[in-house]
């Protein structure tokens, strides 16, 4: 939909990710003029270099190695798997490099004009951009977006200089297979990158400081993925935090603090910290500007993700949680939208979160813990997949899909799902939520048989208390 009155903005985008190109791309096509700023060679970000696309190539594989494995109970047996480490880098690579160039390409004929550099503020309107090839320009426009994401966070008390530490990019340079890592954080960062290491060889210890894994995520969902993870892992230490990490010549040696602590020190080939990540806020200017940045370090914005300043906006990891691609997306669209001049805000039912481990694990809208915490009154309706068809073909039993409703208006208000494959269940679930649809809607509309997505049908089915694969006996 091209935007005769959109043609006369001149845009300036400063950070490449998800949020940066998405909004950048759809600038242009509205019209505007736009530059789009970023250290890289091409555009893409955390997302594309160093985080979900390495890490979801990784998986893939570590699914496989997992597979041929469970194949045994099939009566196949393969040998253990030859690991070539090289080859396997340079597939990431390789996967990371056609995405990106390929990005690249749509900036080019989007005729984006992308400058390889950084950028810092010179008045809210003017940037000054530190290229790649050394030289600096000054560039002034009509409007600003910020997406400039966030880093990994560190802890400074394990801050040690040493190769065998590293965040979730080292992680992913995939430089050897180490015999033993410890993971600090039982996030999904730090599940997934574990989940790799485990299925290449590696013995891998995670250590969390909450009572549970993934902290914030409803625990019946969590569960089926614990216990396989149990199997997995060499080791799970929840209630526990790791109080100080010094280098010996044989490796980093953790000593280990909680309740539960059998063995207080341990020494590891090589050690994963992932707790979190840090908004990438502290742009140079920023304080010529109005742009308020919060105690969190979040920059501040409105639902037009409009800042203090009326000429800057900002989106994606750097304006605050969830800290997912998707969201950053949608945040560059909803700005370069309201910048274009039409009604717009940011304001979904549903962000889905997806954790990519086997078995996954996915969520959207409502949680339980978050209606439990809201004091809302919900009906929960569990499908398990133990009673589908399609779990028990590929033996993946273990799953379980939830929808959240309301009792009195019968709204799904959120669905959870763990299992093979929940990721992609799940936006079936996303477009429940924000099209408002009633359990009757999920439960009269027909999902092809034998698929997983019968337990999002079967679930609200589950809700009516009539589903043909789970058996209730009327109470009375
Ligand atoms: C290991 C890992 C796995 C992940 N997996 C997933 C997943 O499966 N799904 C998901 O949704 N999310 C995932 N994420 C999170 C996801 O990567 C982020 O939410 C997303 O990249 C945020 O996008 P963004 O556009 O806000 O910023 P980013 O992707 O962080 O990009 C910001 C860019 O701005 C650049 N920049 C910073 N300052 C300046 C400046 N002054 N001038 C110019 N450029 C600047 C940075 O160099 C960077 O290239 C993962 C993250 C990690 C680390």
């Amino acid at each position: 939909m091209p935007d005769t009155s959109s043609s006369q903005i001149k845009l300036a985008v400063v950070g490449a990710g998800p949020g940066g190109y998405a909004a950048a791309f759809f600038a242009a096509d509205l019209g505007m003029n736009v530059t789009l700023i970023d250290p890289e060679v091409h555009p893409g970000g955390v997302c594309l270099y160093r985080g979900c696309i390495p890490s979801k190539a990784l998986l893939h594989v570590a699914k496989l190695i997992e597979e041929a494995q469970q194949a045994k109970n099939w009566g196949i047996d393969f040998p253990a798997p030859a690991i070539d480490v090289a080859r396997l880098r340079s597939f990431k690579e390789g996967v990371v490099n056609k995405l990106t160039g390929g990005v690249g390409q749509l900036a080019k004929v989007r005729k984006v004009r992308y400058v390889q550099g950084k950028a810092a503020l010179e008045n809210s309107t003017t940037l000054l951009v530190s290229k790649a090839s050394g030289e600096n320009e000054t560039i002034s426009f009509d409007k600003i977006i910020l997406a400039t994401g966030s880093r990994p966070a560190i802890i400074p008390t394990l801050k040690i200089d040493s190769p065998r530490m590293m965040d979730s990019t080292a992680a992913l340079n995939l430089e050897d297979i180490p015999g033993s890592l410890l993971v600090v954080g039982g996030g999904y960062i730090g599940l997934e990158l574990g989940s790799v290491y485990a299925a290449l060889g590696t013995r891998v210890t995670v250590v969390e400081m909450l009572s549970g894994l993934l902290p914030g995520a409803d625990r019946d969902l969590v569960l089926p993925l614990h216990k396989r993870l149990e199997k997995m892992f060499e080791a799970i230490l929840l209630n526990t935090t790791v109080s100080s990490i010094r280098e010996e010549s044989n490796g980093l040696r953790a000593t280990f603090e909680g309740p539960s602590v059998k063995e207080p020190e341990k020494v590891f080939d090589r050690v994963l910290v992932s707790v979190g990540r840090k908004p990438n806020s502290e742009i140079s200017g920023l304080d010529k500007t109005q742009v308020q940045v919060g105690a969190r370090g979040f920059i501040q914005v409105n639902k037009q993700l409009q800042t203090n300043d009326p000429a800057i906006y900002a989106i994606g990891d750097v304006v605050g949680e969830p800290m997912l691609a998707h969201k950053a997306s949608h945040e560059g669209r909803v700005a370069v939208e309201a910048i274009a001049g039409h009604k717009v805000a940011f304001e979904p039912h549903a962000i889905p979160a997806v954790v990519f481990t086997d078995p996954e694990v996915a969520w959207a809208g409502l949680t339980e813990t978050q209606a439990e915490k809201e004091n809302r009154e919900i009906k929960v309706a569990k499908f398990p997949w133990g009673a589908s068809g399609r779990a028990i073909t590929i033996d993946r039993p273990e799953g379980m899909t939830k929808l959240l409703v309301d009792p009195k208006t019968e709204r799904v208000l959120g669905v959870g799902i763990v299992g093979a494959g929940a990721g992609e269940l799940i936006a079936e679930g996303v477009l429940a939520v924000e099209m408002a649809a009633l359990a009757s809607d999920v439960a009269m509309s027909i999902h092809p048989h034998p698929t997983l997505s019968e337990t999002v049908m079967e679930a609200a089915e589950v809700f009516y208390g009539t589903s043909t694969h789970v058996y209730r006996p009327k109470r009375g």
